[in-house]
Formats: C-alpha cells, sequence, structure tokens
C-alpha cells in the first residue's frame, strides 16, 4: 500500500466544475469519485463553482450543476464557493507575488509576442514567452512603456522538473524547460483560471485533488506556483475521460447529456451512481452495490488508467435491477407524475379506484426505465381505441360469445386474480378455445393492445366496472 492510500492528514477533496453547460455524465462521474474519496477517509468534500470565464458563465448552468448533484444526493460539507466573489483574494496574493519577486510584470504586446513566435517558428523552435521582461540579477530590463498596461507572469523556475506521483496514472514528471512563465493575470488585472484553482485548492486546504485528466497539463504549472507560494502541496489524481461504445469522444449522441436528462428519462439516481462509480473503477468483479458499498470500499488505486467506455445497455439494465429492488409505492411516487405528462388525470374516478403500486409493481420486471414503467402502466389509464381493422383481426366471430360470456362472469365473481383465473378458465373450456383465441382478443378490448402481463393479473388490478365496460363497449364496436 502507497503511502497515499493512508492520508495522515484530514482529506480534503473538491468538485470545481466551470458552471458554463449542465452537469454531464463526465462531470458527474469525476464528482462522484472526489465525493466517495472524501467519504470514505471521513473527510471533507467541498464544492467550489469556477465561474471566473464571464461570458461563458451563466446562473443557469450554476443551477443546472446544483439540481444535478443534489439529484445524485451528492452532498458538499463546505461551498458552494464562487470564484468571482473572490477577485480581492486572488489579488492580493497576485500583489505579495510580485513583492516577493515570484512573479513579474511583462509590457510586451501583442505585436510583440506575435512577432516573438514568428521568429521562433521560422527558426524551428517551439513557441514561448522568451523571459524578456523577466527580472534575473544582472539583468537590465527594457524601459517601461507608458501606454501598455502590463500583464503578470508567474517566474517559472528554471531548470529541473515538477514530479508527482498521480493517484491513478502513476509517477509523471515534466521538464521545467517544457514551462515557460505563466501569465496569471491579465493586463486588465483579473487573475486568470490556473492561478484562481490553485489560490483556492491551497486556501480551501484540498489534500488530494481527483479530476478529469484533460486538466494534466496544468497540473505542473500549478504544482510550481503553490511552491513559490510556500503552499503544502496536494496529492493529484487524473482520471481518465469518458468514451462513446464507439471508442470516440463522448458526444450528444452517446450520452453525453445533462445528468437531469436521465432523471427524465427515468433513471433512477441511484442506479446512475452504481454504473458511473463502476464505469472506470473497479472493486473485483463487483457490478452493483449500494453506495455505502461504493464510500466503504473506493481508492484512486482502483480507478482504470485507460478511457472508459459509455455503456446505455449496461445503465439499462442495472436501472431495471434497481426498479425491481425499489418499493411499489415508491416507484408509483415517481410513476405519478409521468403518468399526468402522459394526459392521465390522476385525480378522475376511474384512476382513483386503480392502485398505481400494484400496477407498477406488475410492471415493473419487463421495464428498463420509469419512462417505461408509465408507459406500461397507461394500458390501465388511458381508454383504449383499437382501430377498425385491429378489431376485426383480432376479434374473430368465434370469440364474441366467449367475451359475452366472460363479460357476464364478470358481474358475479369475487374480484381476485385467482376468481379470475378460474373464470377465464370455466369460459374457455365451454367455448372449446386456447388460450390465446381468447386473451388476445380480451386483452385488446379492455387495454388497447393484445400484449400484456398474465391476463387475469392485469384485470385483477383493474376496476371491474371498467373491465364489463370495455369489453361490452368493444364488442358493439366489433359487429
Ligand atoms: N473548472 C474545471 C472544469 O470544469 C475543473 C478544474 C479542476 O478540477 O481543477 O473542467
Amino acid at each position: 500500500m502507497s503511502s497515499s492510500d493512508l492520508p495522515t492528514q484530514r482529506v480534503r477533496t473538491r468538485f470545481a466544475p466551470s458552471p458554463t453547460g449542465f452537469l454531464h455524465i463526465g462531470g458527474a462521474r469525476t464528482a462522484l469519485y472526489a465525493w466517495a474519496f472524501a467519504r470514505h477517509h471521513d473527510g471533507d468534500f467541498i464544492l467550489r463553482i469556477e465561474d471566473t470565464d464571464l461570458e461563458r458563465s451563466t446562473p443557469a448552468a450554476v443551477r443546472a450543476i446544483l439540481d444535478g448533484m443534489a439529484w445524485l444526493d451528492l452532498t458538499h460539507d463546505e461551498g458552494p464557493f464562487y470564484q468571482t466573489q473572490r477577485m480581492d483574494r486572488y489579488r492580493e496574493v497576485i500583489a505579495q507575488m510580485l513583492q516577493d519577486g515570484s512573479a513579474y510584470r511583462c509590457y510586451c504586446t501583442r505585436e510583440e509576442l506575435d512577432a516573438m513566435r514568428a521568429a521562433q517558428e521560422a527558426s524551428g523552435a517551439s513557441p514561448r514567452y522568451d523571459g524578456r521582461w523577466r527580472p534575473e540579477p544582472g539583468k537590465t530590463l527594457p524601459p517601461v512603456p507608458v501606454d501598455v498596461p502590463p500583464v503578470i507572469r508567474f517566474r517559472n523556475p528554471i531548470g529541473g522538473s515538477v514530479v508527482w506521483n498521480d493517484l491513478v496514472k502513476g509517477p509523471i514528471e515534466v521538464s521545467n524547460d517544457e514551462l515557460d512563465d505563466l501569465i496569471i493575470a491579465r493586463s486588465d488585472g483579473t487573475p486568470t483560471y490556473n492561478f484562481c484553482v490553485v489560490v483556492d485548492d491551497w486556501e480551501m486546504q484540498i489534500t488530494h485533488v481527483i479530476r478529469g485528466d484533460d486538466h494534466v497539463n496544468n497540473t505542473p504549472r500549478q504544482i510550481n506556483i503553490l511552491k513559490a507560494l510556500g503552499a503544502q502541496l496536494p496529492e493529484y489524481g487524473h482520471v481518465p475521460m469518458i468514451h462513446g461504445p464507439d471508442g470516440q469522444k463522448l458526444s450528444k449522441r452517446h450520452g453525453a447529456v445533462s445528468v437531469m436528462q436521465y432523471d427524465e428519462d427515468g433513471y433512477l439516481p441511484e442506479a446512475v451512481i452504481n454504473y458511473l462509480a463502476r464505469l472506470g473503477w473497479s472493486h473485483g468483479d463487483d457490478e452493483v452495490f449500494s453506495r455505502e458499498q461504493l464510500v466503504q470500499w473506493f481508492d484512486c488505486a482502483h480507478i482504470s488508467r485507460s478511457p472508459a467506455r459509455f455503456d446505455f445497455a449496461k445503465l439499462t439494465w442495472l436501472n431495471n435491477l434497481y426498479l425491481k429492488a425499489m418499493p411499489d409505492d415508491r416507484i408509483a411516487a415517481l410513476v405519478a407524475p409521468r403518468l399526468a405528462a402522459r394526459g392521465t388525470a390522476l385525480g378522475a374516478p376511474e384512476a382513483v379506484a386503480m392502485d398505481l403500486s400494484a400496477i407498477c409493481g406488475l410492471v415493473k420486471d419487463r421495464a428498463g426505465t420509469l419512462n417505461e414503467i408509465a408507459d406500461l402502466a397507461m394500458m390501465f389509464y388511458a381508454p383504449p381505441h383499437p382501430s377498425a381493422e385491429q378489431l376485426a383481426e383480432v376479434i374473430k366471430p368465434e370469440a364474441r360469445p366467449a367475451l359475452r360470456a366472460f363479460a357476464d362472469a364478470c358481474e358475479r365473481i369475487d374480484w381476485t386474480r385467482e376468481a379470475i383465473a378460474t373464470a377465464v378458465k370455466q369460459v374457455i373450456t365451454e367455448h372449446q378455445m386456447k388460450m390465446p383465441q381468447f386473451a388476445i382478443p380480451a386483452r385488446l378490448l379492455v387495454f388497447g393492445r393484445t400484449q400484456t402481463p398474465a391476463l387475469d393479473a392485469v384485470l385483477a388490478l383493474m376496476p371491474r366496472e371498467l373491465v364489463i365496460h370495455r369489453l361490452a363497449q368493444g364488442l358493439a364496436h366489433a359487429l
């Protein structure tokens, strides 16, 4: 076990989304890993909104992130902190760095920088800032132009390299020669992205930075600034991206949509959490585990080093398992608004007479999502409208007397699944029919479709009067 598996101080992780869009599935997984790591170590999980890009950040996106986190029940202990509210603090740190010499003003104009790059490219060198305003002992700096507002650059160390033992990727070493003097404040005084992240990770005392590996190139720069500030370095773990099933970057087509879209589509947060946890992390061969087990087992050592592949079928399979395990009344509460959205007046007497929990319990086995349960449940709530062709095709003349006899029997029997099954058997025996010859027409008349779960089971969940009414109405139409 490496030392990073046994933190010696209180663990503090953070999720630091930029509110430029909804919380998508990749961001949610990053948040989940940082959250699970903190919970595993009885530490703190901090939420920080990185909203310094004023053009791309929107309040709607902040809301969407908070909603997504709440839906997944990834609770934070501190925050949300907003970087736009911390500008004074960033400026203070910049002033302090200017004073201690770890940062300096650079008065290069855009034209000068362009010329610098062109000359470097022409000589085959890779483009980088040439350090012309970087103070060095014994060096004379150019005269300060009066009309150029300066940017502030970090005085990156020269020579040597930055090394860290990534919690996911293992040892990483980047030569300082590859890092030029990063701009930490623009000419209008606003601090830049990497700088705000550093100040926040430092002051929020983050011990473990767990984030997407699209940030791995920022890490050596951030480490150098942290060192210049005399900060204790956090550990870093960079989680590989999620790809689509075809190995391409995850796109909308693949499911890179808002986590709230999964809610809308009828996935349960428990299933999404389980799926995301397993997508790029493993605990042996375990596929199905609870949030508590995830917290108990989570570690960075078992985060996969290669990109994960998103698999909708697997998510739906898991969702079905969670639906099957969920109490029917809880499912009913989640399905009710979906029925309303499908045009069901749940307060109407026929609807009130039905037991939605029992209906959900009956149909959930074959459903991948809450929406599929709602679609199946609609056969109870929506009046059937079989077409004339369907009626002509399915309601054969020989079936009519049997359906009529069954409608009569419905008046007399106890309205239980067993009594209904007995009545159906009696009718088909008397009319010398096979079960499907009776059950398919009966389904069409009562439910408007030819496939349903077992006929006695679905009929028993429908109010008796409605069954009799629909049989009579359907037979009249079928004539
Ligand atoms: N704000 C960054 C993003 O949304 C994350 C920065 C970080 O985790 O260090 O990609």
